[in-house]
Protein backbone atom coordinates (compact mmCIF):
# COMPACT_ATOMS: atom_id res chain seq x y z
CA UNK A 1 0.00 0.00 0.00
CA UNK A 2 1.26 3.27 -0.85
CA UNK A 3 0.20 6.71 1.22
CA UNK A 4 0.26 10.13 -0.88
CA UNK A 5 -1.79 13.27 -0.36
CA UNK A 6 -3.82 14.55 -3.51
CA UNK A 7 -3.62 18.35 -3.93
CA UNK A 8 -6.87 19.78 -2.72
CA UNK A 9 -9.29 17.76 -4.91
CA UNK A 10 -9.45 14.50 -5.87
CA UNK A 11 -11.92 13.65 -9.18
CA UNK A 12 -12.97 10.46 -9.89
CA UNK A 13 -14.02 9.83 -13.33
CA UNK A 14 -12.75 11.80 -16.66
CA UNK A 15 -16.02 11.83 -18.81
CA UNK A 16 -17.47 14.92 -19.56
CA UNK A 17 -18.28 15.97 -16.19
CA UNK A 18 -15.08 14.97 -14.33
CA UNK A 19 -13.19 16.58 -17.22
CA UNK A 20 -15.36 19.87 -16.97
CA UNK A 21 -14.80 19.82 -13.27
CA UNK A 22 -11.27 19.52 -13.13
CA UNK A 23 -10.72 21.73 -15.95
CA UNK A 24 -12.89 24.59 -13.90
CA UNK A 25 -10.72 24.09 -10.93
CA UNK A 26 -7.03 23.88 -12.62
CA UNK A 27 -7.93 26.85 -14.91
CA UNK A 28 -9.55 28.86 -10.92
CA UNK A 29 -5.53 27.37 -9.76
CA UNK A 30 -6.96 24.73 -7.21
CA UNK A 31 -5.09 21.72 -7.58
CA UNK A 32 -6.38 18.47 -8.13
CA UNK A 33 -5.93 15.12 -9.31
CA UNK A 34 -8.50 13.12 -12.18
CA UNK A 35 -8.52 9.48 -12.43
CA UNK A 36 -10.16 7.25 -14.75
CA UNK A 37 -10.16 3.52 -14.23
CA UNK A 38 -10.74 2.71 -17.99
CA UNK A 39 -6.90 2.56 -19.59
CA UNK A 40 -8.33 4.97 -22.88
CA UNK A 41 -11.02 7.35 -24.25
CA UNK A 42 -13.87 5.06 -25.13
CA UNK A 43 -14.39 5.66 -29.12
CA UNK A 44 -18.23 5.10 -29.01
CA UNK A 45 -20.12 8.79 -30.14
CA UNK A 46 -22.42 8.62 -27.17
CA UNK A 47 -23.66 11.99 -26.11
CA UNK A 48 -22.98 14.20 -29.68
CA UNK A 49 -26.00 17.42 -28.93
CA UNK A 50 -24.07 20.34 -28.00
CA UNK A 51 -26.64 22.85 -26.74
CA UNK A 52 -25.61 26.77 -27.86
CA UNK A 53 -25.18 27.21 -24.18
CA UNK A 54 -22.60 24.73 -23.77
CA UNK A 55 -20.58 26.17 -26.30
CA UNK A 56 -20.83 30.03 -24.50
CA UNK A 57 -19.56 27.88 -21.39
CA UNK A 58 -16.77 26.73 -23.33
CA UNK A 59 -16.11 30.14 -24.54
CA UNK A 60 -15.83 31.61 -21.33
CA UNK A 61 -13.30 28.42 -20.06
CA UNK A 62 -11.08 29.40 -23.68
CA UNK A 63 -11.74 25.91 -25.90
CA UNK A 64 -14.45 26.90 -28.17
CA UNK A 65 -12.62 27.40 -30.86
CA UNK A 66 -11.15 23.83 -30.61
CA UNK A 67 -14.75 22.58 -30.55
CA UNK A 68 -15.81 24.44 -32.94
CA UNK A 69 -13.46 22.95 -35.39
CA UNK A 70 -14.10 19.23 -33.98
CA UNK A 71 -18.08 19.79 -34.31
CA UNK A 72 -20.85 20.23 -37.74
CA UNK A 73 -23.76 22.88 -36.99
CA UNK A 74 -27.03 20.90 -36.32
CA UNK A 75 -29.21 22.89 -38.55
CA UNK A 76 -32.44 21.05 -37.91
CA UNK A 77 -34.68 17.62 -37.97
CA UNK A 78 -36.54 15.81 -40.51
CA UNK A 79 -39.15 13.72 -39.44
CA UNK A 80 -41.04 10.93 -41.07
CA UNK A 81 -43.85 9.13 -40.41
CA UNK A 82 -44.32 5.98 -42.63
CA UNK A 83 -41.98 6.78 -44.85
CA UNK A 84 -43.14 10.28 -45.60
CA UNK A 85 -42.06 13.51 -44.60
CA UNK A 86 -43.99 14.99 -41.98
CA UNK A 87 -42.71 18.20 -40.41
CA UNK A 88 -38.99 20.17 -41.01
CA UNK A 89 -37.72 21.40 -37.68
CA UNK A 90 -34.93 24.40 -38.32
CA UNK A 91 -33.53 25.10 -35.39
CA UNK A 92 -33.13 28.78 -36.03
CA UNK A 93 -32.15 30.66 -32.61
CA UNK A 94 -32.66 34.81 -31.86
CA UNK A 95 -30.03 36.79 -33.51
CA UNK A 96 -28.34 37.29 -29.86
CA UNK A 97 -27.59 34.24 -29.08
CA UNK A 98 -23.68 33.73 -30.12
CA UNK A 99 -23.82 30.05 -30.74
CA UNK A 100 -25.99 27.61 -33.02
CA UNK A 101 -26.56 23.78 -32.14
CA UNK A 102 -23.69 21.42 -32.95
CA UNK A 103 -23.15 18.17 -32.94
CA UNK A 104 -19.67 16.68 -31.63
CA UNK A 105 -19.15 13.09 -30.38
CA UNK A 106 -18.41 12.51 -27.19
CA UNK A 107 -14.94 11.13 -27.70
CA UNK A 108 -13.99 14.81 -29.62
CA UNK A 109 -15.76 16.20 -26.49
CA UNK A 110 -13.55 14.51 -24.14
CA UNK A 111 -10.23 15.28 -26.26
CA UNK A 112 -10.97 18.99 -26.89
CA UNK A 113 -11.30 19.18 -22.89
CA UNK A 114 -8.42 16.65 -22.00
CA UNK A 115 -6.03 18.31 -23.81
CA UNK A 116 -7.44 21.83 -22.26
CA UNK A 117 -6.85 20.13 -18.78
CA UNK A 118 -3.10 19.45 -20.67
CA UNK A 119 -2.51 23.06 -20.47
CA UNK A 120 -2.34 23.32 -17.03
CA UNK A 121 -0.14 20.24 -16.79
CA UNK A 122 -3.12 18.07 -15.49
CA UNK A 123 -3.68 14.69 -17.19
CA UNK A 124 -5.39 12.03 -16.35
CA UNK A 125 -4.84 8.83 -14.43
CA UNK A 126 -5.63 5.99 -16.65
CA UNK A 127 -6.18 2.56 -15.15
CA UNK A 128 -6.83 3.80 -11.38
CA UNK A 129 -9.93 2.88 -10.18
CA UNK A 130 -11.48 4.03 -6.73
CA UNK A 131 -12.25 1.50 -4.74
CA UNK A 132 -13.78 3.03 -1.43
CA UNK A 133 -13.70 6.17 0.78
CA UNK A 134 -14.53 7.49 4.07
CA UNK A 135 -14.63 10.97 5.39
CA UNK A 136 -14.58 12.84 7.99
CA UNK A 137 -14.83 16.78 9.36
CA UNK A 138 -11.33 17.78 7.82
CA UNK A 139 -11.24 15.75 4.29
CA UNK A 140 -11.48 12.62 2.65
CA UNK A 141 -9.47 9.13 2.55
CA UNK A 142 -9.52 7.49 -0.90
CA UNK A 143 -8.40 3.89 -1.88
CA UNK A 144 -7.43 3.40 -5.38
CA UNK A 145 -5.78 0.91 -7.24
CA UNK A 146 -3.62 1.84 -10.08
CA UNK A 147 -2.91 0.45 -13.42
CA UNK A 148 0.14 -1.22 -12.24
CA UNK A 149 -2.19 -3.13 -9.36
CA UNK A 150 -0.51 -0.99 -6.54
CA UNK A 151 -3.06 0.20 -4.04
CA UNK A 152 -2.70 3.53 -2.85
CA UNK A 153 -4.72 5.45 0.19
CA UNK A 154 -4.51 9.59 -1.06
CA UNK A 155 -5.86 11.65 1.93
CA UNK A 156 -7.68 14.70 -0.01
CA UNK A 157 -9.39 17.74 1.31
CA UNK A 158 -12.34 17.17 -1.27
CA UNK A 159 -13.40 14.27 -3.35
CA UNK A 160 -15.65 14.86 -6.41
CA UNK A 161 -17.05 12.31 -8.14
CA UNK A 162 -17.98 12.10 -11.36
CA UNK A 163 -18.23 8.10 -11.91
CA UNK A 164 -20.99 7.67 -13.93
CA UNK A 165 -24.39 6.15 -14.16
CA UNK A 166 -23.22 3.37 -11.14
CA UNK A 167 -21.25 6.18 -9.24
CA UNK A 168 -18.74 4.27 -6.37
CA UNK A 169 -18.88 7.22 -4.56
CA UNK A 170 -22.81 7.80 -4.85
CA UNK A 171 -22.74 4.17 -3.36
CA UNK A 172 -20.48 4.48 -0.68
CA UNK A 173 -22.05 7.93 0.02
CA UNK A 174 -25.55 5.67 0.27
CA UNK A 175 -27.10 8.23 -1.70
CA UNK A 176 -30.41 7.18 -3.93
CA UNK A 177 -30.59 7.01 -7.61
CA UNK A 178 -34.57 7.88 -8.13
CA UNK A 179 -36.05 6.79 -11.18
CA UNK A 180 -35.57 3.66 -13.44
CA UNK A 181 -34.47 2.44 -16.70
CA UNK A 182 -36.48 3.10 -19.65
CA UNK A 183 -38.45 0.18 -20.91
CA UNK A 184 -37.02 0.29 -24.69
CA UNK A 185 -34.04 -1.12 -25.86
CA UNK A 186 -31.96 0.47 -28.62
CA UNK A 187 -28.89 -0.35 -30.82
CA UNK A 188 -26.79 2.04 -32.33
CA UNK A 189 -23.95 2.41 -34.40
CA UNK A 190 -21.65 5.31 -36.19
CA UNK A 191 -22.29 4.59 -39.77
CA UNK A 192 -21.56 5.92 -43.21
CA UNK A 193 -24.87 6.57 -45.42
CA UNK A 194 -25.21 7.45 -49.25
CA UNK A 195 -28.41 9.35 -49.54
CA UNK A 196 -29.66 13.11 -50.50
CA UNK A 197 -30.63 14.25 -47.57
CA UNK A 198 -29.77 17.56 -46.46
CA UNK A 199 -26.40 17.38 -44.23
CA UNK A 200 -26.63 19.04 -40.82
CA UNK A 201 -30.54 17.86 -40.12
CA UNK A 202 -31.18 14.99 -37.54
CA UNK A 203 -33.50 12.51 -39.01
CA UNK A 204 -36.59 10.78 -37.01
CA UNK A 205 -38.56 8.41 -38.83
CA UNK A 206 -41.37 6.68 -36.87
CA UNK A 207 -43.21 3.57 -37.90
CA UNK A 208 -46.78 2.95 -36.82
CA UNK A 209 -48.49 -0.15 -36.04
CA UNK A 210 -51.82 -1.41 -37.19
CA UNK A 211 -53.16 0.09 -33.99
CA UNK A 212 -51.41 3.29 -34.65
CA UNK A 213 -49.03 2.75 -32.11
CA UNK A 214 -45.47 3.33 -33.05
CA UNK A 215 -43.48 0.23 -33.29
CA UNK A 216 -40.29 1.07 -35.50
CA UNK A 217 -37.84 4.37 -34.88
CA UNK A 218 -35.21 4.88 -36.49
CA UNK A 219 -32.70 8.21 -35.04
CA UNK A 220 -30.02 9.59 -37.33
CA UNK A 221 -27.59 12.28 -36.09
CA UNK A 222 -24.83 14.06 -37.98
CA UNK A 223 -21.64 13.48 -37.00
CA UNK A 224 -18.15 15.01 -38.38
CA UNK A 225 -17.05 13.65 -41.50
CA UNK A 226 -18.91 13.04 -45.23
CA UNK A 227 -22.49 11.36 -44.48
CA UNK A 228 -21.53 9.92 -41.24
CA UNK A 229 -24.27 9.68 -39.09
CA UNK A 230 -25.16 7.78 -35.66
CA UNK A 231 -27.79 6.01 -35.88
CA UNK A 232 -30.33 4.30 -33.14
CA UNK A 233 -32.99 2.12 -33.40
CA UNK A 234 -35.68 0.13 -31.49
CA UNK A 235 -34.37 -3.48 -30.98
CA UNK A 236 -36.38 -6.11 -32.48
CA UNK A 237 -37.58 -8.35 -30.40
CA UNK A 238 -35.89 -11.26 -32.23
CA UNK A 239 -32.64 -9.70 -31.71
CA UNK A 240 -33.58 -8.37 -27.94
CA UNK A 241 -30.61 -9.68 -24.95
CA UNK A 242 -34.01 -8.50 -22.25
CA UNK A 243 -35.39 -11.34 -20.33
CA UNK A 244 -38.51 -12.78 -21.88
CA UNK A 245 -37.61 -11.46 -25.42
CA UNK A 246 -38.05 -13.44 -28.22
CA UNK A 247 -34.67 -15.33 -29.20
C1 LIG B 1 -24.35 3.91 -25.81
C2 LIG B 1 -24.64 5.26 -25.21
C3 LIG B 1 -25.23 6.26 -25.99
C4 LIG B 1 -25.51 7.49 -25.45
N1 LIG B 1 -26.10 8.44 -26.25
C5 LIG B 1 -26.39 9.66 -25.73
C6 LIG B 1 -26.99 10.69 -26.52
O1 LIG B 1 -27.30 10.50 -27.70
N2 LIG B 1 -27.23 11.89 -25.97
C7 LIG B 1 -26.94 12.14 -24.65
O2 LIG B 1 -27.17 13.26 -24.19
N3 LIG B 1 -26.36 11.20 -23.88
C8 LIG B 1 -26.09 9.99 -24.37
N4 LIG B 1 -25.53 9.02 -23.58
C9 LIG B 1 -25.32 9.36 -22.16
C10 LIG B 1 -24.00 10.09 -21.99
O3 LIG B 1 -22.95 9.30 -22.51
C11 LIG B 1 -23.83 10.35 -20.49
O4 LIG B 1 -24.87 11.19 -20.05
C12 LIG B 1 -22.50 10.99 -20.18
O5 LIG B 1 -21.44 10.13 -20.54
C13 LIG B 1 -22.41 11.29 -18.70
O6 LIG B 1 -21.15 11.88 -18.46
P1 LIG B 1 -20.41 11.66 -17.09
O7 LIG B 1 -19.10 12.36 -17.20
O8 LIG B 1 -21.34 11.97 -15.98
O9 LIG B 1 -20.20 10.09 -16.96
P2 LIG B 1 -19.41 9.06 -17.89
O10 LIG B 1 -19.21 9.57 -19.27
O11 LIG B 1 -20.10 7.75 -17.70
O12 LIG B 1 -17.98 9.03 -17.21
C14 LIG B 1 -17.76 8.40 -15.99
C15 LIG B 1 -16.31 7.97 -15.97
O13 LIG B 1 -16.03 7.48 -14.66
C16 LIG B 1 -15.20 6.35 -14.77
N5 LIG B 1 -15.40 5.56 -13.55
C17 LIG B 1 -16.50 4.90 -13.17
N6 LIG B 1 -16.31 4.33 -11.96
C18 LIG B 1 -15.04 4.62 -11.60
C19 LIG B 1 -14.25 4.31 -10.45
N7 LIG B 1 -14.74 3.59 -9.42
N8 LIG B 1 -12.98 4.75 -10.39
C20 LIG B 1 -12.47 5.51 -11.42
N9 LIG B 1 -13.16 5.83 -12.52
C21 LIG B 1 -14.45 5.40 -12.61
C22 LIG B 1 -15.65 5.65 -16.04
O14 LIG B 1 -14.62 4.85 -16.57
C23 LIG B 1 -16.01 6.83 -16.94
O15 LIG B 1 -14.93 7.20 -17.79
C24 LIG B 1 -25.23 7.76 -24.09
C25 LIG B 1 -24.63 6.77 -23.31
C26 LIG B 1 -24.35 5.54 -23.85
C27 LIG B 1 -23.71 4.48 -22.97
Amino acid sequence: MQFSDAPDVLVVGAGPVGLTAAAELRRRGVGCRLVDRLPARLPYAKAVGIQPRTLEVWDRMGLVREALDAAVPMRGQLVYVDGAEEARIELTLPEEVPYGFAALPQYETERVLEEFLARFGTRIERGTELRSLTQDADGVTARLVTASGTEEEVRTRYLVGCDGAHSTVRKALGLTFEGSAFPEEYMLADVEVDWDLPPGYGVRSLHRGADGAVDDLLVCIPLPGTGRYRMSMLVPPELSAAPGAAG
